[in-house]
């Protein structure tokens, strides 16, 4: 394995190892809390995974505990409902169309929230993907896991979807088992050699939560695949349309479709990344996370580059990532919303945009049927401005729909003021607050100082 170093890196490159130690970014202290109730989802039993021995799916079963936890939270649950159940809505740019050569859509959380019936509908369905998906840990290139299609398995019952087959990387296991060995005292032994000398039982939390998050990121494309029909392609040329393996769907007004980023960004307001270069989910630097989409981002269906000026990578504290074993931190997130769940943001490194928006950029956007016309439309829109909140885009086709759509364009912008959970026993909503969808908490005001910020308590 390579060596894992701070070079390259530009959170390492501006704080210093010793800083994310005494601001308990590297180490947990407390005595670690392993009480989440409720075990392994039927999705996630030793028979769907390929090739694992049963020490190996021992080593993972932490992971799949919170896993299990996470995916059926029911503060999430209207994201995978509107992924599953929701209508998809056709996203009326012509220029999205013509890059993709297809018509793209979008899927959109229930206003309103999901009573208790439609809860259990999506909790169902989730369990259903069993049939829809299998798990296999292989040596992946540069990433932590990946969701393929497979036409052996089905989709979910009464979609034109397909089943998918899930890798995930081996140096998870690899890590998991290197500690294992040395705890069980076998290495004195036998004088093994560890892959990863550096690891330590906070190493190991890092690595057991990338693994479950990594999980449920990776259920999102399952659900793609199962839900998903083939799609039309080269349909605004005068030639036959093939019938081509689906895009993502786009996440409300989400510039990039990736459904595991959607979900994480939810989730855990962000993406959350190992430091240190090449990164590995032993993470000896620590974890990071930061605001998805990122300033640049070339993968995946995109309608437009990103127009904040910047974008920061905040270190993830260690007390956060032990307490997601607790009990008490799910009942917490119950009850205040996946607010709850999120890590505070302390210390960041921002990385500014290397060069101003330009003509180039504002040419690059697909945000309405009317793209041509509207270029200049949002010239003078403030920099700041959360840049997911793509003013005037998805417009109408014909008056009658035009007015629908700013109808519900406008309701939708009302009841999203906050991500929240209301419980009275019949709903369950989540909702999205256009300035939370920032990963910098704007709440704070902080200082950056050769491009750290720092927020002492
Ligand atoms: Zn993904």
């Amino acid at each position: 394995m390579a060596q894992i170093n701070t070079q390259n890196d530009p959170f390492l490159s501006k704080v210093s190892v010793e800083e994310l130690r005494i601001g308990g970014f590297l180490d947990f202290d407390p005595p670690f809390d392993d009480s989440i109730r409720g075990g392994i989802l039927p999705l996630f039993n030793y028979s769907q995974f390929d090739g694992l021995s049963q020490g190996d799916y021992q080593l993972i079963a932490p992971s799949l505990r919170l896993a299990t936890t996470i995916l059926g939270q029911p503060t999430l649950l209207p994201f995978w409902y509107a992924l599953i159940f929701r209508e998809r809505r056709e996203i009326q740019s012509r220029r999205l169309t013509l890059r993709y050569g297809r018509h793209c859509w979008r899927f959109d959380l229930k206003p309103g929230g999901l009573t208790r019936q439609e809860c259990v509908r999506t909790w169902q369905a989730l369990q259903t993907m069993r049939q829809c998906v299998r798990f296999e840990f292989v040596t992946l290139q540069g990433s932590d896991g990946t969701t393929n299609r497979n036409g052996t398995r089905p989709g979910l019952q009464g979609y034109y979807g397909m089943g998918s087959k899930t890798e995930l990387s081996l140096e998870y296991l690899k890590v998991l088992r290197d500690f294992a060995y040395r705890e069980s005292g076998a290495e004195a032994r036998s004088g093994y050699t560890p892959e990863f000398p550096g690891l330590n039982a906070s190493a190991i939390i890092r690595a057991r939560y990338h693994l479950a998050k990594t999980i449920v990121h990776e259920m999102g494309h399952v659900v793609k695949w199962a839900t998903t029909s083939p799609q039309e392609t080269r349909v605004l040329f005068d030639e036959p349309h093939p019938l081509e393996p689906p895009l993502e769907p786009f996440f409300g007004d989400q510039r990039r479709a990736e459904i595991g980023y959607a979900w994480e960004s939810m989730t855990f307001k962000g993406l959350t990344f190992p430091f240190g270069y090449p990164s590995h989910p032993s993470a000896p630097f620590g974890l990071g996370v930061y605001k998805w989409p990122d300033l640049i981002d070339n993968d995946d269906p995109c309608r437009g580059p990103s127009r904040l000026p910047y974008n920061t990578r905040y270190a993830v504290p260690m007390a956060w990532a032990g307490s997601l074993w607790s009990q008490q931190h799910w009942d917490n997130v119950l009850q205040h919303g996946i607010e709850a769940n999120w890590s505070s943001r302390r210390l960041g490194v921002r990385l500014y945009r290397q060069r101003p928006w330009n003509r180039t950029d504002e040419l690059d956007e697909c945000l309405s049927v009317e793209d041509e016309e509207d270029e200049d439309e949002d010239e003078d829109e403030d920099m700041d401005e959360d840049e997911d909140d793509l003013g005037g885009d998805d417009g109408p086709v014909d008056e009658n729909r035009a007015a629908e759509f700013v109808l519900r364009e406008r309701l939708h912008r009302i009841k999203t003021k906050r991500w929240t959970v209301i419980r009275d026993g019949q709903l369950t909503t989540l909702e999205i607050n256009p300035a939370d969808r920032d990963g910098d908490d704007s709440s704070v005001e902080r200082v950056d100082i050769n491009g750290v910020v720092r927020l002492h308590p």
